[in-house]
C-alpha cells in the first residue's frame, strides 16, 4: 500500500501543530520574564528583568517604561537622583510623555503601529527625538481604572506590531507587570520604614497590624471578605535541639520562602513571631481553607536538609479565619482583630489535635 498522497486537511494540521508549538514556547518565555518580574525584591532587579531579559526573550530593539510619579507609592519609589540614573535604561516619568501615550491608547487599550506614522509632537513626546522604533505596543498598565504607567515594546522590524493584531497575551503581560510593580514598590517601602524581617525577608508583626487595619478598612467599604492565617512550625524546639540554631535559622527562611510562594501576590504575609507566620487574604473561608491546605502541603513537601544531608522533615499547624466586615471603621477594626484572635485560637486547637494540620473555629456571630 502507498501512502497517501499530502491532503490539504494534513496541511492545515501541520500549520495548527506548529501555532500551537510556537504559542507554547511564546508562553513559557513569557513566564520565565514572569516569574522574574514577581519574584523582583527591589525596584532595581524588577527594572533589570524588564529592560534587560524582556527585550533579549523576544529580541526586541527597546522597552519604554513610563511611570506617574503622582502615584502614591511611586513617589516614594522614584526617588530624583536615582531617577536621574535609570533614565539612561527607558524609565521616563516627563509628564507630557504620559499625555502622549495617554493619547495613543484609547479608552485604556493598547496601541499598535509604526511610530513614523504618528504626529510629529506626539512621537516625539513619547519616543524621544532620537529614533524611534520601527513598529511598537504601547501597554496601559492599569489595575481598575487607575492606569500608573505605560510600557512600550519596540521592535526594528516594521510589521511585528500592527494594528488589529492580536493582543490578549502582551495584555496579559502588562497585568503582571502592573501587579509586579505594584509589589516591589511595596517591598521597598517596608524597607524604607523597617518593617521587614532580615531573615525572611517577610514583613513584620508591625508592618502586618498596619496592613490588617488598611485591608479591613477596604474590606468593610467594598463589602468583601477577607480571611487571615496564623502559621506556626511544629516542635521548632526541637529542629534547634537536632540541628543547632543556625540550621534553624534556615529551615525558618524556607518556610517563609514556601509560605511566601502558596498566596497571591495581593496577599500579606509576616513573620508575626519567632517560628509563627501570618498570612492575610483576600477571599472567603473557603478560599483560605484552600490556601491553608497548599501551604501545609507545600511546607510537608520542603526538602530541607542539615550539612550532612540528611532531610530535615517540617510540618505547621495553621488556624484559619474569615470575615466579611460591615458596619463602622471602629467595630470594623474590632472585627479585625477578632479575626485574628480566632485564627490564633483555631492554630492552638490544631496543635492538640495533633499538629500538621487545619483548624477553623465554627464562628459564634456567623
Ligand atoms: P509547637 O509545635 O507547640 O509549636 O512547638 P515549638 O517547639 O515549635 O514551640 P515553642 O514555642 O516551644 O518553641 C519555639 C521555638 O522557636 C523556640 C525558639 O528557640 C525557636 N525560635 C524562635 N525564633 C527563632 C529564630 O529566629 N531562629 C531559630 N533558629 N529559632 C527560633
Ligand atoms: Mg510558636
Ligand atoms: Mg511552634
Amino acid at each position: 500500500m502507498t501512502n497517501p498522497p499530502q491532503t490539504p486537511l494534513s496541511d492545515r494540521l501541520r500549520q495548527l501543530v506548529d501555532t500551537v508549538q510556537h504559542n507554547e514556547r511564546t508562553l513559557r518565555r513569557f513566564q520565565n520574564v514572569e516569574l522574574r518580574l514577581i519574584g523582583a525584591q527591589d525596584f532595581a532587579s524588577f527594572l533589570d528583568t524588564l529592560f534587560s531579559d524582556l527585550p533579549r526573550e523576544f529580541s526586541l530593539a527597546s522597552v519604554t517604561l513610563w511611570l506617574d510619579d503622582r502615584a502614591p507609592m511611586l513617589l516614594e519609589l522614584l526617588d530624583p537622583a536615582a531617577l536621574r540614573a535609570l533614565d539612561l535604561f527607558g524609565l521616563k516619568t516627563a509628564r507630557e510623555s504620559g499625555l502622549a501615550a495617554q493619547g495613543l491608547c484609547e479608552a485604556g487599550r493598547p496601541w499598535l503601529g509604526q511610530p513614523a506614522g504618528l504626529d510629529d509632537a506626539v512621537r516625539r513626546a513619547f519616543f524621544g527625538a532620537a529614533h524611534a522604533p520601527a513598529s511598537a505596543i504601547v501597554l496601559p498598565l492599569a489595575a481598575g481604572d487607575t492606569v500608573s504607567g505605560y510600557l512600550c515594546l519596540g521592535s526594528d522590524d516594521a510589521g511585528r506590531f500592527a494594528e488589529n493584531m492580536a493582543t490578549d497575551i502582551l495584555e496579559r503581560f502588562a497585568s503582571i507587570v502592573t501587579a509586579s510593580l505594584d509589589n516591589v514598590a511595596h517591598r521597598e517601602r517596608l524597607k524604607q520604614l523597617g518593617m521587614t524581617d532580615s531573615l525572611t525577608g517577610l514583613a513584620n508583626r508591625r508592618y502586618f497590624d498596619e496592613r490588617m487595619r488598611e485591608e479591613i478598612m477596604r474590606a468593610a467599604r467594598y463589602g468583601v471578605p477577607v480571611a487571615c492565617l496564623f502559621i506556626d512550625i511544629d516542635s521548632f524546639k526541637r529542629i534547634n535541639d537536632t540541628y543547632g540554631h543556625q540550621t534553624g535559622d534556615r529551615a525558618l527562611a524556607a518556610v517563609a520562602a514556601c509560605v511566601r510562594q502558596q498566596v497571591r501576590l495581593g496577599d500579606t504575609v509576616a513573620r508575626y513571631g519567632g517560628e509563627e507566620f501570618a498570612a492575610l487574604l483576600q477571599g472567603d473561608r473557603a478560599d483560605a481553607l484552600t490556601v491553608a491546605e497548599r501551604v501545609r502541603l507545600a511546607v510537608e513537601r520542603l526538602d530541607l536538609q542539615d550539612d550532612h544531608g540528611v532531610r530535615i522533615a517540617l510540618t505547621v499547624s495553621i488556624g484559619v479565619a474569615a470575615r466579611t466586615i460591615g458596619g463602622a471603621p471602629a467595630e470594623a477594626a474590632a472585627s479585625g482583630r477578632a479575626m485574628m484572635e480566632e485564627a490564633d485560637r483555631a492554630m492552638y486547637q490544631a496543635k492538640r489535635n495533633g499538629r500538621n494540620r487545619i483548624e477553623a473555629l465554627v464562628q459564634a456571630d456567623s
